[in-house]
């Protein structure tokens, strides 16, 4: 059966057509299981798994700081979804509405567009619908024109050659405004994400500072901004407390009950009324659910994720299903009802094995499962050799609490490939020196060769248009590094 399912109505197939949407934690764990109890009726064509994926690979998100920090090469830390679901029908795409009283997800393609046929419906039985979120911005003036997001692999990337790329800013400049301003790096955000990525950047950037003959790591300016009293929620308080201390004594400004009130013109104004000049500005202060939820027709909750029961079926929706950042499914452990399963891998991981095993008990009339899961607490790393830990009421910081969350995530990472793969890396790195490189103009390969053509100006092998920009910037981008 081809994905495209002009003509296809549900029912009139002679098998089930289960449509994924999302190739994230959930979309992927839950094809991957759907692929394995399918196996028989998938090939004999009784069955179809059609994943939507604006990426070709499902990204480990917990790895992401670790990869800007350069201790992981980014294509380690996601899976290649073709390989991984090889009976599963993949389509690089994104669903952009999904109706379910007519049973179709409407789906665009690289190739929307260049053909001219339009986007494809695609019709199905039982439908998948985790497309996880996105960061949670406010109308903070600046912020969409100079904020950075921390989500994907190419924002880690783009983060780590955009810090160097400030360093090397700083080092060649001979204005002063402009050497402060690029070594001010502004992070806005204490939960993992936000924390984790200062703190492993921080460590980077003060090892890559003894390669400069003109900065020293003291003059490298790390503030992280957090709108409530603590950081880390996801470790606790103590361990949160601990990891404000660690991070402040590596000269971390850490300003809890503040927020960021505005980032015009490069100029980070926060509430306790500080100014920062600066040319990095990390946003990671929480998510909200894909936009995607909103062009449905399935019930939502206020905060926008979709209303589901504790068997993860969308409340009164028969035959949709969802889970992870996107679903608000009911905590069956919590002591006071009504409360909803965090955002988080945790999660999203343990709701894909129930979620698989509801879609198929559902198709074959079975009984469905609640999913019910207690948190058991989280593992944070502050940089290299440094970290903090509450897991199982355990608490553990520093070293110990460091290798706790290498071997929780190297236990985690998908695929034993992935896992061998990340293994080795942290092995040679032990033994050899950092990575301290920045490969920014990855980020635009023609530039090279349109300054040779004649497609731009300026001198080739020296910064100018088309090259040298950090991430999200463009060669009209107001951030664009002069
Ligand atoms: C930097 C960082 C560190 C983290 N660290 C941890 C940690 O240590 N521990 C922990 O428990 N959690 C952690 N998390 C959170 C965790 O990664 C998420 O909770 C988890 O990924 C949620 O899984 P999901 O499947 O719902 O969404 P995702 O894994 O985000 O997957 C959603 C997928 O859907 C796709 N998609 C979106 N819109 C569409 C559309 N319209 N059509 C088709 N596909 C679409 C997306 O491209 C993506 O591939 C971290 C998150 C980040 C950003």
């Amino acid at each position: 059966m081809a994905p495209d399912s002009r003509g296809t109505t549900p029912g009139t197939r002679p098998g089930v057509r289960i449509l994924v949407v999302g190739g994230g934690y959930v979309g992927m764990y839950t094809a991957l299981r759907l692929q394995r109890k399918l196996k028989q009726r998938l090939k004999s064509g009784d069955a179809e798994i059609v994943v939507v994926t604006p990426e070709p690979y499902m990204t480990y998100q917990p790895f992401l700081p670790e990869a800007a920090a350069g201790s992981i090469s980014p294509r380690h830390v996601v899976v290649p979804l073709r390989r991984v679901l090889n009976d599963c029908t993949i389509v690089i795409g994104e669903a952009r509405r999904i109706d379910h009283a007519k049973r179709t997800a409407t789906v665009t393609t690289l190739a929307t567009g260049e053909d001219g046929t339009g986007a494809l419906e695609i019709a199905y039985d039982e439908i998948v619908i985790a497309p996880g979120s996105v960061s949670r911005t406010l109308p903070i003036p600046g912020l969409a024109e100079f904020g950075i997001g921390f989500k994907t692999v190419e924002e880690a990337i783009g983060l780590r050659n955009h810090v160097i790329e400030q360093m090397d800013i700083a080092s060649a400049t001979r204005d002063p405004a402009i050497r402060d301003a690029a070594l001010t790096f502004v992070f806005v955000g204490g939960g993992y994400a936000g924390v984790e990525a200062l703190a492993e950047l921080e460590d980077m950037a003060r090892y890559t500072a003894r390669y400069y003959h003109n900065i020293k790591p003291a003059d490298l300016k790390w503030i992280l901004v957090e709108a409530s009293g603590r950081i880390l929620p996801e470790v606790g308080e103590t361990m949160g407390t601990y990891a404000i201390g660690e991070l402040r004594g590596r000269n971390i400004d850490v300003r809890l009950d503040t927020r960021l009130d505005t980032c015009e013109d490069r100029v980070a104004v926060l509430s306790d009324g500080s100014r920062f000049p600066t040319r990095t500005l990390v946003w990671t202060a929480g998510v909200k659910p894909a936009p995607l939820l909103a062009a449905t027709d399935l019930p939502l909750t206020e905060r926008g994720r979709l209303r589901c029961t504790a068997t993860l079926g969308v409340e009164d929706m028969p035959h949709a299903w969802a889970a992870g950042d996107a679903a608000a499914v009911p905590d069956l452990t919590a002591s006071e009802p009504g409360r909803e399963t965090a955002p988080n891998a945790q999660h999203a991981v343990r709701q894909a094995k129930v979620l698989a095993d509801n879609v198929l008990a559902s198709v074959d009339g079975r009984p469905l499962k609640e999913y019910r899961h207690a948190y058991v607490g989280s593992v944070a790393s502050l940089g290299l050799h440094k970290g903090v830990a509450h897991v199982y009421g355990r608490k553990l910081k520093g070293y110990p609490a460091w290798l706790m969350h290498r071997t929780y995530h190297l236990s985690r990472v998908p695929t034993f490939n992935r896992k061998a793969r990340v293994l080795a890396e942290w092995t040679l790195s032990g033994l050899f020196k950092r990575e301290i490189v920045s490969l920014g103009s990855l980020e635009h390969p023609r530039a090279e060769f349109e300054l040779a053509a004649g497609g731009g100006s300026g001198t080739p092998g020296l910064p100018g248009p088309g090259r040298q920009k950090g991430p999200g910037e463009s060669p009209d981008d107001p951030r664009k590094d002069s």
